[in-house]
């Protein structure tokens, strides 16, 4: 009697726990919870940048819809436990997850792609991106060539990835959107770009990758070792330069004054602070000067 009435206590409880916890998702599990809150996940309402170009992202982070007609195309998708409120912002704009049939990928680091996975379940969207970013978004974790592999934290994982080169253009309704490699901050880093209009006016938006020469305490930019990466950062950079760009966004708005324009543009959706044509120059600059400024600290204090 005792052993039955334990075990009827037992079943309670167990069923009692089971009711009051909220099953763990594992693609949505935060990462960095505090910090990504604090530096990226401020909300901003999602708003039309230009002609079929909106932004459903983040104050720290962007994540820019496009709307072709025959379907939408992300670019980015934050971090895993934003997934739900960039979906809400989607949704809010009038669109339906079911209609994103394409994922962009700028870098594969956490806080850009850790929300891939639960983005592909929920959407169906096909993840692309450079080849070498692949290998990186189809293991969850960095490989030593990245500059900030001893701090990156893994993010869930997706196994089908479309590879484009640079220069490669992917067509769906009335946007072509070509493929331009940035590396530099990441190997695998890849810019975007495409054309948007409203009415007679057309404008070329670049959706540039991080450029930011950031790491973890081993990686030299200057060192020999790392000489073949940071040539091609510097190439980065220089072809940046000369992009046609009227349109910037970036990674993380902050890196080139993003933030601003976005508080700009809701305050006065009329005249559009994003139609900048030296946005892209800019941006290049900036980072150079970043770039230059880092290898100088590396040989005046090696660590
Ligand atoms: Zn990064």
């Amino acid at each position: 009697m005792l052993r039955q009435l334990t075990a009827v206590m037992l079943a309670m409880a167990t069923g009692l726990a089971g009711a009051t916890e909220v099953p763990e998702d594992p693609l949505t599990k935060p990462i960095a919870e505090e910090f990504a809150k604090r530096k990226w996940l401020t909300p901003i309402p999602p708003v039309r940048i230009f002609g079929n170009t909106y932004s459903v992202g983040f104050e720290g982070l962007s994540v820019t819809l496009i709307h072709t007609g025959k379907g939408l195309i992300l670019v980015d998708a934050a971090l895993p436990q934003s997934v739900s409120a960039l979906e809400a912002n989607v949704r809010s704009l009038g669109f339906q997850l079911s209609d994103i049939k394409y994922i962009l990928s700028t870098e594969p680091h956490y806080d850009h792609a850790g929300g891939l996975a639960a983005l592909v379940r929920d959407t169906g969207g096909q993840v692309v991106a450079s080849k070498s970013a692949a290998v990186v978004l189809q293991s969850g974790r960095a490989g030593p060539d990245d500059p900030q592999f001893a701090e990156l934290p893994e993010f869930p994982k997706i196994i089908d990835v479309r590879h484009m080169r640079d220069g490669q253009k992917l067509r769906l309704g009335d946007t072509v959107i070509t493929a331009i490699a940035t590396p530099g901050h990441t190997a695998g880093s890849m810019s975007w770009t495409w054309q948007s209009c409203e009415g007679e006016s057309c404008k070329t938006i670049v959706f540039g990758s991080s450029l930011n020469p950031v790491s973890d305490d081993h990686y030299h930019y200057g060192a020999e070792a790392n000489r073949k990466a940071t040539d091609k950062f510097r190439a980065t950079i220089a072809r940046m330069r000369k992009l046609r760009c009227d349109i910037l966004i970036t990674a993380h708005p902050a890196q080139s004054g993003g933030d601003v324009k976005f508080r700009a543009l809701l305050a006065n959706p009329v005249s559009n602070p994003f139609f900048d044509s030296a946005a892209c120059r800019n941006y290049a600059d900036r980072h150079e000067q970043l770039l230059n400024e880092r290898i100088a600290k590396e040989s005046a204090a090696p660590r």
